[in-house]
């Protein structure tokens, strides 16, 4: 059991909290979110089922003025020239902001405002903060060839809204071009492809 007034160690390599709630997400789990709905399928078929990001949460704290933090943690990996990502939400409260902070491996986040659709990228890396606003869906992408982890601090009162984003999905993608990631336009990654088929 968790205790808010001791010392509270992680683990960053495993991306874990002693007595924290995890929550993981396979392969099979994450449909629909990846952007070539081929490669999917036959990543399925090719890979099992593989772990694709955990997060270890503790969310004990419920005043108005408290906080929640987690520890995340991406595998290594590809849907077809896609990084392995997480499912990326708004929070419920949408005014909510948060604090990421790089721990280990090679990270890229995705942002994009609900109301002005203004989407943008930003490098997460060890030792280093991204700051997502409010009112902004985010997404955290592996880049890297090692498990990207990091630390998430958000108010109590932020919640996670991943319905909002089911349709619609991010305008950008994080693909693998000749070995390096590359940000492009979710539109323009399915025309080429279809180009290609
Ligand atoms: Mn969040």
């Amino acid at each position: 059991m968790i205790d808010l007034s001791q010392f509270i160690p992680f683990d960053k390599v495993n991306a874990a909290i002693l007595g924290a709630a995890v929550v993981e997400r396979t392969l099979s789990q994450l449909r629909g979110v990846f952007a070539d709905s081929d490669a999917y399928e036959r990543a399925l078929l090719e890979q099992g089922d593989p772990l694709v990001y955990s997060v270890a949460s503790v969310e004990l704290a419920t005043g108005d003025g408290d906080l929640h933090y987690g520890i995340g943690r991406i595998m290594p990996g590809r849907v077809g020239q896609e990084y392995f990502l997480t499912r990326g939400h708004f929070h419920q409260w949408r005014p909510a902001a948060e604090i990421y902070i790089g721990l280990t491996g090679a990270g890229r986040m995705l942002l994009e405002h609900e109301q002005t659709h203004h989407a943008y990228s930003v490098d997460l890396l060890p030792d280093g903060v991204v700051y997502v606003p409010g009112y902004t869906a985010h997404r955290t992408i592996n880049v890297g060839d090692t498990p990207l982890t990091y630390l998430g601090i958000y108010p109590a009162r932020a919640g996670h809204d991943y319905g909002a984003l089911v349709d619609r999905n991010f305008a950008q993608v994080v693909i693998n071009v000749d070995g390096k990631p590359c940000v492009v336009q979710r539109k323009q990654f399915l025309a080429d492809l279809a180009v290609i088929r």
